[in-house]
């Protein structure tokens, strides 16, 4: 029987939007692949205490996750993600980029690394080039890996399938993991009288450990969810049009177009922007998000910013002051113009947030 290599995966950070391909590539090239588990408590305390401080959450629990694998795979896959075609000259936040070189500097016994980068801006095919480069690293190469990019491709135009329609991307993740087929399901959305754009970087978003439930909590409370990626690609690009510059992030450009997107062609009650305490692209994107919010008819906005400190209680509190208030302002009827703060107590300034 032949012992095929292990390559661990996290679960973190761009896992939570690009897992499909680099699950089903792997798989396709003959390598078994170990995933790690949602993240537990165990994650966050292991990222918390070995990650630098000033590292945000998310940096933290990638730390966390790839010291559960470190021991149950041959290889570890962490890449250093700069670019993909996305909007423009844009890169991923410049934590991503030294992403391998702080894993090394802070576990201690790690397996090999694939740290190859991943730009794909400045090239023809560039992610078939980089998935052949990664591919000879793995004793592979030829026709095998042509059709291992292929299936990558198609798995990952399912998923973005799922998570349009507002499918957790950690469902997902699981379903292929037991070997399930990718099949879109036939879901109707539970009913709801309030509807909200809850959006934010993808990490943070559909990390249901870390934001507390946030999902299953707005909708036991009969809240209907948009996330960034319910909006056609076509739709989050037109909105580049209307900002007078792009960001040079590629997660914080989605979240803002998809913001845009929201006040202007969509009916929502309100925003949440889901964040991380300490993130350095959010100091600009909450902020502008906050002043869109506020120009297109002063619509209801809550920041939801998240440490490792966070509680359940602490969301819950905050979620349900804002869905009230949101109720409020809907059954008085008044549409676009929102309350005199007194009519709502504490909540006068529609800012939120957990720390
Ligand atoms: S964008 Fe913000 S939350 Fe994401 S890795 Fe960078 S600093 Fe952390």
């Amino acid at each position: 029987m032949t012992v095929r290599l292990k390559i661990g995966i996290p679960r973190a950070l761009f896992s939570y939007l690009y897992f499909p391909f680099w699950y089903t590539f792997f798989s396709e090239l003959g390598l078994e692949v170990i995933v790690s588990s949602s993240t537990s408590k165990q994650s966050l305390d292991f990222g918390v205490k070995e990650t630098v401080n000033d590292a945000c959450l998310p940096i933290k629990l990638y730390h966390g996750h790839v010291a559960e694998l470190k021991d149950k795979a041959d290889v570890l896959f962490l890449p250093r993600l700069v670019n993909v075609r996305g909007f423009g000259k844009e890169t991923f936040c410049p934590k991503f980029l030294g992403l391998p070189d702080m894993i090394r500097n802070s576990i201690t016994g790690l397996p090999e690394i694939i740290d190859n980068n991943i730009e794909l801006v400045h090239d023809i095919f560039p992610l078939d080039k980089a998935c052949h480069k990664i591919a000879r690293r793995l004793g592979k190469s030829g026709l095998v890996v042509w059709r291992a990019i292929n299936s990558g491709k198609k798995s990952q135009q399912v998923f973005m399938k799922y998570l349009a329609q507002g499918i957790l991307a950690d469902r997902v993740i699981d379903i292929m993991i037991e070997g399930k087929t990718l099949q879109l399901l036939e879901e109707k959305p539970p009913s709801a009288d309030i509807s909200l754009a809850v959006l934010g970087y993808p990490y943070l978003v559909y990390d249901s450990f870390i934001n507390a439930d946030l999902f299953a909590r707005m909708q036991e409370m009969g809240v209907g969810l948009q996330t960034v990626e319910m909006v056609p690609p076509q739709c989050l690009k037109k909105q580049g049009e209307h900002m007078q510059k792009n960001l040079f992030w590629h997660f914080s450009n989605r979240t803002v177009r998809a913001t845009l997107y929201y006040l202007k062609e969509h009916k929502i009650d309100g925003i949440v922007h889901v964040t991380a305490f300490g993130c350095g692209p959010d100091a600009m994107v909450n902020k502008l998000m906050e002043l869109e919010a506020k120009d297109f008819g002063r619509t209801p906005f809550m920041t939801l910013s998240l440490d490792e400190h966070t509680g359940e209680a602490g969301v819950a509190t905050r979620v349900e002051a804002f869905v009230d208030m949101l109720r409020l302002r809907k059954n008085r009827g008044h549409g676009d113009v929102l309350p005199p703060p007194e009519e709502v107590g504490h909540l006068g300034t529609y800012q939120l947030t957990s720390v």
